[in-house]
């Protein structure tokens, strides 16, 4: 019998042990860095010329390590293991292939301050936010396997007379997982787990930011005993693998994470059949956001701009959950504005292994698009904090950036900008706001202070996103808890860490029997 499901506990950073432990495994994690991860596909060990170099985003002159880079010709290799191992896979037990990841879940629990510790650097993490993480990770792979149990079950069907009927849940067959770098660890194994315990093999193509995080989950996976084949990692670029493995007849779906830009080609290239194809791809694409807190005059002001800190600046405003725009209305807009940037400017920026609440974003062209973005919001709003970057700390930071009086047709108020950059509306009412916070092409999250539960009871209809938070920060769903995933352009809405998630990967067979 499995116990129930509960989150993993988060460590506690105040906790004396707790830091000395996470700083001398970073330290242990910092002797191990620039080793080179080959590919796997099934099983073997592939050492290419080409290398991908994954670079420390808290101090660019540090290489984490360096990953192999694929070809076309490795990625049809690898494809081609999927499908070999689809047959065997795809008949072992649904409850055996759920072990694996307990297994591996438990492997990972061990390992928490080292898988951790590798986050800060490849990511450029604070200690917290790696921590978090880390702990979901762990949290998909306990979450899928007993829904993988679950779904294994009888399935409930009307009855009729005179004949026996039951559905069962088969896999669909070859999968391509593309997940994102800035949940590194979590989204990755999450993706990639479930694919798999449903049934399904995969060929699992890393963010090229955050590849070395992929190869040692790629190792827990293999510690656990995952026969060969049934993952195959594989990192490459775009260009190189990424339309190939999406345009193969061999691929039967993807599973995509990321901007909205790859997302909808991949849906594009998906759609067209190819020659020595028998199926419809599936897509599943969780895509951006242009999240909002929105504050009513009835809210305790003060949660309400800790929430708006917290959900714009922490990892640095780089997830798709963030909130980009704070929506306040008139009565008490300036004293949200007061207070939020009072409390930004309290906070350091520096790198990622010295805890910071601000780090680095991910890389050069982030801080570019970033850049591009602050100079944009100049023309269109008021600068009220931040607006340069910090390169002469070693990496690439930026001042966490605040706009005030920012019409809500604004560029900086439409276009993910995936960084610190905060733009504050001014909304005539309370209705007007909810107005104001639907008019994006996304609809990912959205929070809503208001004491008045009236207002709260509008929001649930009217705002339309995914997960929509009342009174309290709109980033850190929990899996199980907050099922995740949004409207639009948002995606597909997938809900990973949800009771919907593993249907993605399984189609169901009814078999009827007359007696
Ligand atoms: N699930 C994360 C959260 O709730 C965001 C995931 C993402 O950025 O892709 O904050």
């Amino acid at each position: 019998m499995l116990n129930d499901f509960t989150n993993e506990p988060l460590l506690n950073f105040n906790n004396r042990f707790v830091i000395d432990k996470f700083r001398s495994t970073l330290n242990q994690v910092g002797a191990k860095l620039g080793q080179y991860y080959p590919l796997i596909i099934h099983g073997e060990e592939i050492y290419t010329v080409e290398k991908i170099t994954s670079i420390d985003p808290s101090c660019n002159s540090q290489v984490v390590g360096y990953v192999g880079k694929a070809s076309a010709e490795l990625a049809e290799l690898a494809l081609s293991s999927a499908e070999q191992t689809f047959r065997m896979w795809s008949k072992v037990e649904p409850q055996e292939r759920a072990d694996y990841l307990f297994k591996a879940a438990a492997i990972m629990r061990e390992k928490k301050y080292e898988l951790s510790s590798w986050l800060v650097y490849e990511a450029g993490k604070n200690w917290a936010e790696a921590d978090a993480d880390t702990a979901e990770a762990i949290d998909f792979l306990e979450f899928y396997g007993r829904e993988m149990y679950r779904l294994a079950g009888p399935q409930p069907l009307v009855k009729t007379p005179g004949e026996h009927n039951e559905l069962i849940y088969i896999p669909l067959g070859v999968g391509v997982v593309i997940p994102p770098w800035n949940f590194p660890l979590a989204i990755m194994a999450g993706m990639t787990a479930a694919a798999i315990v449903a049934g399904n093999t995969v060929v699992l193509k890393p963010a090229s930011n955050t590849p070395v995080i992929a190869a040692i989950f790629m190792n827990i996976l293999r510690e656990a005993g995952l026969p060969d084949g049934v993952v195959n990692y594989l990192p490459g670029s775009g260009g190189a693998i990424g339309d190939y493995l999406v345009t193969s007849p061999r691929t039967r779906f993807i599973n995509f994470t990321g901007s909205k830009e790859v997302g909808l080609r991949i849906n594009e290239l998906a759609a067209k059949t190819v020659k020595g194809q028998h199926h419809i791809k599936r897509v599943s694409a969780e895509m951006g956001g242009k999240d909002a807190i929105v504050v009513d005059s009835t809210a305790d002001l003060e949660a309400a701009a800790t929430a708006i800190t917290v959900s714009a600046f922490g990892y640095q405003g780089q997830k798709c959950s963030a909130c980009s725009r704070a929506i306040i209305v008139q009565d008490v807009y300036d004293q949200v504005v007061q207070s939020v940037v009072e409390k930004t400017s309290k906070f350091t920026i520096g790198a990622a292994i010295d805890n910071h609440p601000v780090g680095p974003v991910i890389d050069k062209s982030s801080l570019n698009r970033i850049k591009s973005y602050i100079a944009i919001g100049k023309k269109e709003g008021k600068l009220l904090l931040g607006g340069n970057t910090l390169e002469s700390l070693g990496g690439y930071y930026l001042q966490p950036t605040i706009f005030g009086d920012v019409s809500p047709d604004a560029v900086i108020a439409q276009e993910e900008i995936f960084g610190p950059v905060l733009a504050f509306i001014k909304a005539k009412d309370y209705n007007h706001a909810l107005e104001i916070a639907n008019n994006t092409e996304y609809g990912l999250t959205g929070a809503v202070f208001a004491r008045d539960h009236r207002k709260l009871e509008m929001a649930r209809s009217k705002y339309h996103v995914g997960n929509l938070y009342f009174n309290r920060k709109c980033t850190g769903a929990l899996v199980g808890v907050h099922p995740f995933g949004g409207f639009n352009m948002s995606g597909t809405n997938s809900k990973a860490g949800g009771r919907d998630y593993l249907l993605i990967f399984l189609q169901s067979k009814v078999i009827s029997e007359k007696y």
